[in-house]
């Protein structure tokens, strides 16, 4: 196929003329590399005239260099329409007011063929036009803040996250629902638990693994769990509402504080660490499973406190760390340095010199676990004696990112390392708990007998 293409200015319009197939075609192609079957894309902007872009049928884009190909046989044909329609959202002055804050994320997201890429897009009609079942549960009224992917989210993001939620509060809301990127979500939730105290109404995150051009995409059913809680919860934290078990069955709604992104790639991702989550939502109920939660209110009290001191790290610590790396935030002027250590929450002994020099400077050095599940105990080893001897406070059981951004708020709200201390180790949003529950980390463990014997069990 390497000569047919020769001399032709557009090799992959070439090779399209050629076997009579266009773009929008299903096609089945006979590659060098093996078969594949999918739809021919139009051509983004970025890409060559040496490759033709396919959509798989299992929802992922490939590139088929031209020069590989020796055959394309269409299946079938049909343009597709990716506008998506975009209608009013009806009022109903009986249903609950809930407010949707887009940040970006795949939720807010549909493929765009020109660029080739996952664009974050989001406005109330196409919300509406493409999930007209939100309807039935409230009047959503949509505003877009940010249209990032979530590793772009920060204390900036944040701030203006949080003092949209008072705003909103204080207008009367029933409820906010905050459309985000998953992988960066769990920091969020956190921050937004310290930021946002004392809220009357739920605060709910929602994002999407699988964007809504996929078939398997989660976007649809996250959004109406997540638009439901908020609506009819009386649940009023900050939670992460997402994607349940494969069953597509019921979503979960995960405690802001607990929870982590756990999987890279399943809808299934989210998990609540060290504590079983608070409730089960599906379209009809919404089913605790435990009743310590703050309740819904009826007054506007929120308090919104978005102090936030950005010199501050999470120090993953690996077998062989050298001191350098603790002196460089020393340095750079870091104020605060969470360490995920191992087990219990140790480092080696050759760290101990720069602990020492980050003491001395008045640093605030927290320790967590790389663990996750359990608490940090540094009464029980050596290392932990000595390591609390260098200044570093055991941050009980909050996972690494939430103390992260714990002490930034910590550190944002005061110089005193005794006053932040007493902020890091009282328990403000579930972050630190008494004890785990083993059922939880069962769970967590999934498919053996008696995690399917329990949540036999809690759905009954
Ligand atoms: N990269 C995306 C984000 O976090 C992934 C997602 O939304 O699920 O923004």
């Amino acid at each position: 196929m390497e000569e047919a293409y020769k001399g032709y200015r557009d090799p992959a319009l070439a090779v399209l003329k050629e076997n009579k197939v266009r773009v929008w075609s299903d096609v089945e192609m006979d590659t060098s590399r093996g078969n594949f079957k999918g739809i021919i894309l139009p051509r983004s902007e970025t890409a060559d005239e040496r490759h033709i872009v396919l959509k798989l049928h299992n929802g992922y884009n490939i590139g088929v260099a031209v020069h590989t190909i020796r055959q394309i046989r269409e299946i079938s044909y049909k343009k597709a329409e990716y506008k998506i329609p975009e209608k009013e959202f009806p009022y109903d002055p009986k249903k609950p007011n809930v407010k949707l804050l887009g940040t970006g994320g795949t939720i807010a997201s549909r493929l765009d063929y020109r660029t080739g890429a996952v664009i974050p897009a989001f406005s109330p009609g196409e919300l509406y036009g493409s999930v007209p079942e939100l309807a039935d549960i409230c009047n959503l009224e949509t505003e877009k803040l940010y249209g990032v992917f979530s590793e772009n989210m920060g204390p900036e993001q944040w701030i203006a996250t949080a003092e949209a939620i008072g705003r909103e509060i204080e207008k009367g809301v029933q409820g906010i629902v905050i459309g985000h990127g998953t992988d960066v979500m769990h920091h969020t939730a956190a921050i937004l638990s310290f930021m946002v105290q004392n809220s009357p109404v739920p605060i709910v995150m929602v994002g999407s693994q699988r964007s809504s051009d996929r078939p398997s995409s989660d976007a649809a059913l996250n959004l109406i769990h997540a638009v439901k809680t908020t609506a009819e919860s009386d649940i009023a934290e900050t939670l992460v509402c997402m994607f349940g078990p494969t069953s597509d069955q019921y979503g979960i709604l995960h405690r802001g504080t607990r929870v982590r992104k756990m999987h890279s790639s399943y809808r299934s991702t989210f998990r609540t660490i060290g504590d079983i989550p608070l409730a089960l939502v599906d379209r009809e109920k919404i089913t605790p499973l435990r009743s310590d939660y703050k309740r819904r209110r009826d007054d506007r009290d929120v308090i919104i406190n978005t102090a936030f001191e950005e010199k501050v790290s999470i120090v993953y610590y690996y077998p062989n760390m050298k001191p350098d790396i603790i002196d460089s935030l020393i340095d750079n002027g870091y104020r605060g340095i969470v360490i995920a250590g191992t087990g219990l929450g140790h480092v080696n002994k050759p760290v101990y010199p720069a602990l020492k020099r980050a003491q001395e400077k008045g640093i605030a050095v927290y320790m967590t676990v790389q663990t996750l599940w359990g608490y940090v105990q540094m009464y029980v080893y050596e290392t932990g004696r000595e390591l609390q001897q260098l200044g570093v406070v055991p941050a009980a059981n909050m996972l690494p990112e939430v103390a992260y951004v714990k002490l930034a708020w910590a550190l944002g709200q005061t110089d005193d390392l005794a006053r932040v201390k007493e902020i890091m180790l009282t328990p403000i949003a579930g972050e630190i708990t008494e004890r785990e529950p083993y059922n939880g980390y069962l769970i967590y463990q999934g498919g053996i007998p008696e995690v399917e014997a329990f949540l036999r069990k809690i759905k009954r």
